[in-house]
């Protein structure tokens, strides 16, 4: 297998592909192996390869952030930064929702019904590709943000279930293959990803003072935190208490009741583990001393920093 310019050379095929690339290949890689899928009438080239990049070194965790999926918005960043679910995904579904409607008033068998499956499959792919990319774009940013340390919420079965909407499910969809991409990234760049499970309470705490505000409706947004008085914006409020939570600073506080035995922590790597704290292959968190100064940016005041 070749890759040119603007072209694949495939083994079998006499001649060279045109092609469009997603993504050019680091210099010096060498290209394992490939999959053809076909989606929509058009062929999609997956290239596995290695790269003679020497693995990362280990960072000292300066930064640290944690990532709430909204309802709003698809990602809610502990430093304020939201990540908003893009629009050309409603306008697409829109698009969707007609042409399968359409497909359903079409004839079985008929040549229109065929013509009318081949469009919705090429509104499926259209949508997925305009996520892919997006997702690429806001995970390397993420990625590259100087964060040392990202801490997710894992995803919310549970609404799920609940909601069967397509709008929903394309939510959970994009979370669910954020986090993986954040995953590898993070790996490639000697970071460290932590997965908090989701029966962590973290829309329940107020990451001010550390009380627990008790459960609240999906439609309440904003609360004011009954013992601080704080005023907080549901879903950044929750990814603060994500990050708090990876960094071992809520136990600290023991305002809260956190059941360890069900709020279950995974690491992007699986080495060495210990059971009282975080262990990372790549990274090492900083001693107690030094959490100060990143405790001060759970403050919501400091919603740019
Ligand atoms: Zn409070």
């Amino acid at each position: 297998m070749d890759l040119g310019n603007n072209q694949v050379k495939l083994p079998k095929f006499k001649e060279a592909i045109k092609a469009k690339f997603h993504r050019h290949l680091p210099t010096n890689s060498i290209v394992k192996q490939g999959f053809i899928s076909c989606v929509a009438d058009k062929y999609y080239l997956s290239v596995s390869y290695e790269d003679n990049k020497p693995e990362p070194k280990p960072t000292t965790i300066r930064k640290a952030v944690g990532l709430d999926m909204g309802l709003e918005s698809l990602v809610i960043a502990s430093n304020g930064v939201f990540y908003p679910y893009k629009k050309f995904f409603q306008n697409l579904q829109t698009k969707l929702t007609k042409a399968q409607r359409r497909l359903s008033k079409k004839l079985k068998g008929s040549s229109n019904r065929k013509k009318q499956a081949k469009k919705v499959a090429q509104i499926h792919a259209s949508i997925s590709n305009s996520r892919e990319d997006y997702l690429h774009k806001i995970s390397n940013e993420i990625i590259t943000n100087q964060y040392d340390l990202l801490a997710v919420e894992t995803l919310k079965v549970r609404n799920l279930v609940k909601n069967h909407k397509l709008a929903k499910s394309i939510a959970n969809a994009s979370w669910s293959r954020l986090i993986s991409l954040l995953e590898y990234k993070a790996g490639w760049k000697g970071k460290t990803l932590i997965k908090i499970d989701q029966y962590f309470p973290s829309s329940q705490i107020c990451s001010t003072c550390g009380s627990n505000t008790g459960k609240k409706p999906l439609h309440i947004r904003n609360f004011v935190c009954p013992c601080c008085q704080t005023h907080h914006h549901r879903d950044l409020n929750a990814s603060i208490n994500i990050r708090n939570y990876a960094l071992g600073m809520l136990d600290e506080r023991h305002a809260i009741k956190v059941d360890k035995t069900r709020v279950g922590m995974t690491r992007s790597y699986a080495c060495g583990d210990s059971a009282d704290g975080v262990v990372t292959k790549y990274g090492y968190i900083l001693d107690i001393a030094s959490y100060g100064s990143l405790k001060q940016e759970a403050h919501p005041s400091l919603a740019g920093g």
